[in-house]
């Protein structure tokens, strides 16, 4: 089930330039930057209240974040809201006939597992489910 909405991703062309912006924005500064090198992209994570906001960069040519902007233009990328259980809800999900991106769960930024729902079946928004990765 979902929990909460846990963060916003937006995709950015520059970095330095949107954490320059955000911080202005937000009046609060970035904490953390993490590259997720299996997605091609660099991260910065603002803290605002309850919610994150999570800047999202390209880091190649074929990085996802590279061709949403070339569609689309820099903006919101995704909604990712935390799972109590996020196997169980993928399960859920396809049992509803929404279509999944990623039928299990990969590695994300942020120690946490993620999965993404295909916009087609979710109101157009790329809906990302995550949860805290289990210590081991
Ligand atoms: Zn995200």
């Amino acid at each position: 089930m979902p929990k909460k909405l846990e963060h916003i991703g937006i995709a950015v062309n520059d970095l330095e330039q949107a954490e320059a912006l955000f911080s202005k924005l937000l009046q609060t500064k970035s904490y953390k930057r993490e590259e997720v090198k299996s997605e091609g992209v660099i991260t910065s994570f603002f803290q605002i209240g309850d919610i994150k906001i999570e800047l999202l960069a390209a880091t190649n040519t074929e990085s996802p974040i590279a061709k949403f902007i070339e569609k689309r233009g820099e903006g919101i990328h995704h909604l990712a809201f935390e799972s109590d259980d996020i196997n169980n809800e993928l399960a859920e999900r396809k049992s509803q006939n929404i279509q999944l991106i990623h039928e299990t769960p990969k590695d994300g930024a942020d120690n946490k597992k993620i999965a993404f729902l295909h916009p087609k079946s979710t109101g157009g928004v790329l809906w990302e489910l995550c949860q805290e990765k289990a210590e081991d």
